[in-house]
């Protein structure tokens, strides 16, 4: 029975070392939205049709032209917009200033 008990508790740590784990990603996304936000408010970028990304909008989906993961959040793809390099090959600019 002991034994038992024994994997009950390393299952029980288990999930919370994975509980954690995904709360300290949570996190560093906050920090990061929160650093970007800074000055930003609405465009990821200066210049950018893009979204900025914040906790309730998460840049967390693949650019449906160059297939980049991490390119857009939910509502860049609700609004059918592509990554900022995908949009300025076609807008046939070079990059960024
Ligand atoms: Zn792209």
């Amino acid at each position: 029975m002991s034994t038992h008990i024994a994997d009950d508790r390393d299952e029980t740590i288990a999930s919370l070392r994975a509980l954690l784990k995904d709360k300290e990603h949570e996190l560093s996304d906050l920090r990061r939205d929160l650093a970007r936000s800074v000055g930003r408010l609405e465009f990821a970028n200066p210049g950018s049709a893009l979204r900025a990304a914040s906790s309730i909008n998460p840049r967390n989906l693949p650019c449906p032209t160059c297939h980049e993961d991490d390119r857009l959040t939910p509502e860049d793809v609700r609004l059918g917009y592509q990554c900022d390099d995908c949009a300025d090959r076609a807008e046939g600019r070079g990059g960024y200033e």
